[in-house]
């Protein structure tokens, strides 16, 4: 660790140094929403102070490098994914919203009623409510891959449950509660002769490692800005091109067409644009494009060799903390969920608050992995690099205090 002084860093990151309720905080919600460094802040600012204009509708000159910024962003999300073509890269409002547009283009278009759809029993909501709808509007079946009882997925299962009418496999990388990556390339290589299309949810994945679609091979990959260090209402969806060409508009608009012709013989623009419809969240863009610049500087490799002795340090002191139950395995995505006793998280969560420090609790938007612990909620601490061991020393002594408090 000699390259960066993670002290130093921590200066970036300008809302860190607050006090929450008179103490200072220790955020660890970084899974939820990670925070923003001065380079991203300032390179908004920046847009909008000095280059403010929207994009792909004036000859004039603001407007014209306003374009060229954003597919400049373009440019490097797919190097960032090692994408073949900026083409394959879509700008949408997050994770949320890129799954919701394969769902609605690309879906509504293939799926009929003899077809199924293979979704994990680990995926956040939002890889699991639009392809309900989408079942919901065409008749195919939704088919569930369980956990095993070591709460996993397992390859095995995947192959007992598909056969000749699956067509999709939609399954995170990361999983949001358990910290777990899954092995999803292994997966692809299994059912890619089946001819089964694969959507990775990359929303807790690609803040902590160095993901290479092509190496993947998976046909969509998706995620959101805000998890990684960059502006809320920004995302990236990544397809494959072939696949993409062959897809219809989802949102009608400016910016979509190649021509509008009354009554109805409008046709579509080619891809990318076919998909981002109405302007686009152009300061978003930028922000984004800081985050990556951000990151890259400071290196994935080095960032995750923080971000795992942290967690080396974290949780072999969780989990000597009476009362506790860990959900997630060790992992080194950030992730440690866990309950005290049967004190309900809320309380939990409520009482660090108290002390300045900020987890996560609640279902998680993963209502079926509750089901599967058997419990309602639970407690999520998510650590980024900028944490400290200082911060998981509060974080441990405040929560054998709590569990006293709550006992008493
Ligand atoms: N998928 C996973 C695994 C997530 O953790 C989240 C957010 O918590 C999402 C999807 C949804 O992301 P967004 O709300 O940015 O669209």
């Amino acid at each position: 660790m000699t390259n960066f002084n993670f002290e130093l860093i921590r200066n970036d990151f300008p809302i860190l140094k607050q006090k929450i309720n008179g103490h200072c905080l220790a955020y660890f919600d970084n899974a939820a929403s990670s925070q923003t460094p001065l380079k991203v802040i300032e390179a908004e600012k920046n847009f909008y102070t000095n280059n403010y204009a929207t994009v792909h509708r004036g000859i004039h000159t603001l407007s014209a490098q306003a374009t060229i910024h954003m597919e400049n962003v373009r440019n490097q999300v797919a190097h960032f994914l090692n994408a073949s073509s900026k083409d394959e890269i879509i700008f949408v409002k997050g994770t949320t919203e890129g799954i919701n547009l394969i769902a609605n283009s690309w879906g509504s278009n293939i799926i009929n009623k003899n077809d199924n759809l293979i979704i994990t029993e680990m995926e956040h909501h939002s890889n699991i409510v639009p392809w309900q709808l989408l079942a919901n509007r065409t008749g195919a079946e939704i088919r569930v891959l369980p956990l095993t009882k070591e709460g996993k997925l397992c390859l095995k299962q995947l192959t007992n449950i598909m056969d000749k009418n699956t067509r999709l496999l939609a399954i995170t990388h990361v999983s949001n509660v358990l910290g777990i990556t899954n092995p999803i390339k292994n997966f692809i290589s299994h059912i890619k002769s089946s001819g089964i299309i694969t959507v990775i949810d990359g929303a807790q994945a690609v803040m902590h490692h160095r993901v290479d679609v092509q190496d993947i091979g998976c046909d969509f990959y998706v995620f959101s800005g805000h998890k990684i260090y960059g502006p809320t209402g920004i995302g990236i969806l990544y397809g494959r091109k072939s696949l993409l060409n062959d897809m219809p508009p989802w949102e009608g608009g400016g910016a979509m067409i190649n021509n509008v012709a009354l009554p109805n013989s409008t046709t579509w623009n080619t891809i990318p644009w076919r998909f981002e419809a109405g302007t686009p969240n152009i300061a978003g863009i930028v922000g984004l494009g800081a985050a990556l610049n951000y990151i890259e500087k400071l290196g994935l490799d080095l960032i995750n060799q923080r971000e795992t002795a942290l967690m080396y340090y974290a949780y072999k002191k969780i989990s000597l903390i009476p009362n506790i139950k860990l959900y997630s395995p060790f992992n080194n995505n950030g992730i440690i969920s866990f309950n005290l006793g049967e004190h309900h998280p809320y309380d939990v969560g409520s009482f660090l608050d108290q002390y300045g420090i900020a987890i996560r609790t609640g279902h998680h938007c993963a209502i079926p992995l509750m089901k599967y612990y058997k419990v309602k909620a639970m407690c999520r601490a998510s650590l980024a690099f900028y944490n400290t061991e200082q911060e998981i020393d509060r974080l441990v002594s405040s929560l054998i205090h709590i569990n006293n408090l709550l006992n008493d």
